[in-house]
């Protein structure tokens, strides 16, 4: 059998062969349209070259039906695990415990206090749309009015995938919820257009590369916040976040301002409340200096706007984002970070209904 037939196999077995990896199931590829081809083709050869032609063809079928047999009873060794069941599975059925009762569990204090947050929002108006966990360099990064190689960039260090966009750009998972400002922006500015302003909330997980602490975390919640309207004002912004810390902490709380830098608000703001553990007295909460810092926010800088294509001349807009461990962890007097993502039942259990008592 000459060079080029032999080649005509091999080539349908490397392409086999990869196929295999990727199929969920295995068997089918001794269905495949290529395998039948080969058979089919046997017919149309010179007959010196018939018998040596249809062996290597039958030799290519038992090699593929073999690796469907390793492959299936590797497949068996190793059945799925699912890390969320409470026993491992894959022990013996004598060996298992009872599955436990389902109010062992409850919900976990970022998901029920978010609710809570949310809520307040909602009351207010702002629709909820849910961050997303990889975002692309135009999010992060351009969208928000940083240029490419801009300083700012370097406050921004987190993870990024070695696989790369349509542009060429690595995926980034977000380190902050403004990633979605340009989304949100987009797909409002119909109703925009129509008289209803922006007003949405943005919850998410985020990641940074941090030297973990008792008050950094590499992975934790944000909350973004966009309202974009007509003669929206900084009076606004900072009306909106009072009366939303009013209501979560259940009293009255002062708030302050002082200058800050994002380039994607213009003016930016550092917002604090007034201690509310110690009335401003000073405590330990507060470092004896009576205010928290609680986030960043700032008017909407024109040039997102501007990229979302909305006109900044007819209309303004405020953005926030904060960390939502943050207020849970002032408002339950949490002093570790890393708590939240410990698993540690007996941390939890003192957000379940009734106390944790099981
Ligand atoms: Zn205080």
């Amino acid at each position: 059998m000459n060079q080029e037939l032999t080649d005509e196999i091999n080539n349908v077995r490397g392409l086999l062969e990869a196929r295999l990896l990727t199929l969920d199931d295995k068997r089918s590829i001794l269905r495949s349209i290529e395998l039948k081809a080969l058979y089919e083709r046997i017919k149309t050869l010179p007959d010196e070259n018939k018998a040596a032609y249809g062996q290597a063809v039958n030799e290519l079928r038992r090699h593929l039906d073999q690796l469907v047999g390793e492959a299936e009873g590797f497949a068996q060794a190793l059945a799925p695990i699912d890390v969320s069941a409470p026993f491992a599975v894959n022990s013996a059925k004598d060996r298992r415990p009872g599955l436990l009762p389902a109010n062992y569990g409850s919900e976990h204090p970022i998901m029920s206090e978010q609710t809570k947050i949310l809520s307040i929002f909602k009351g207010m108006g702002f629709s909820i749309v849910e961050s997303r966990e990889i975002d692309d360099d135009w999010h992060m990064f351009g969208a928000l009015n940083f240029p490419e190689g801009h300083p700012a960039r370097d406050d921004y260090d987190t993870f990024m995938t070695i696989q790369t966009d349509p542009k060429g750009k690595q995926w980034i998972a977000p380190a902050h919820t403004s990633t979605m400002q340009n989304r949100i922006l987009e797909r409002y500015k119909p109703e925009l257009d129509g008289g209803q302003p922006i007003a949405v909330v943005i919850p998410g997980r985020v990641f940074r590369n941090e030297d973990v602490d008792a008050r950094h975390e590499h992975t934790f919640y944000q909350m973004e916040g966009v309202y974009v309207g007509e003669n929206v004002s900084i009076g606004n912004l900072i009306a909106t976040l009072k009366t939303f810390l009013e209501s979560y902490y259940e009293t009255e709380i002062k708030v302050r301002t002082q200058p800050f830098y994002f380039p994607f608000t213009e003016p930016s703001l550092e917002f604090s409340m007034g201690c509310p553990f110690c009335n401003q007295k000073g405590c330990r909460v507060c470092s004896h200096s009576g205010w928290i810092e609680m986030l960043g926010c700032g008017m909407i800088h024109p040039n997102v706007l501007q990229y979302a294509g909305i006109d900044h001349d007819k209309y303004q807009g405020f953005a926030w984002g904060c960390g939502i461990e943050r207020f849970i962890m002032l408002k339950h007097g949490i002093e570790d970070i890393r708590l939240f993502e410990s698993g540690r039942l007996d941390f939890l259990r003192q957000f379940s209904l009734g106390g944790g008592s099981q």
